[in-house]
């Protein structure tokens, strides 16, 4: 057995899967891979022959989470705003995190996008 750390306090201990058991050829290796088209970041145990990928249990319930996270985002759209850009915040969104016009938030420019903290 060994010990799998699968995030923050999360560890799991697991059989190791040495050859593929798909093509019976390829040895498996813990890796990260994205999942199009969301571009969700995901670890898993994959043969370095035919490139299929497994999930332990552990690493599923962390990939499950990412995409609740996921479907609780909402799409937005742009609006031209002098030489700016505007953005409509639904209002369910305004309402949660208390935002109304006039208040301030710092915009956060992150590898992968803009992260929006109301102060
Ligand atoms: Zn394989």
């Amino acid at each position: 057995m060994k010990k799998l750390t699968l995030g923050p306090g999360r560890e799991w201990k697991v059989a190791v899967i040495k050859t593929c058991p798909l093509c019976k050829k390829g040895k498996m290796r813990i890796q990260k891979e994205i999942l199009e088209p969301d571009g969700v970041e995901y670890e898993a145990i994959s043969c370095v022959h035919c490139g299929e990928s497994f999930l332990t249990m552990g690493q599923l319930d962390v990939l499950a989470d990412k995409y609740r996270k996921l479907r609780r985002a909402k799409e937005v759209t742009f609006s031209k705003w002098g030489n700016s850009l505007a953005m409509r915040i639904p209002k369910a969104v305004a309402k949660e995190y208390k935002l109304s016009s006039g208040k301030t938030a710092l915009l956060v420019q992150e590898k992968k996008g803009i992260r929006i903290v109301p102060m």
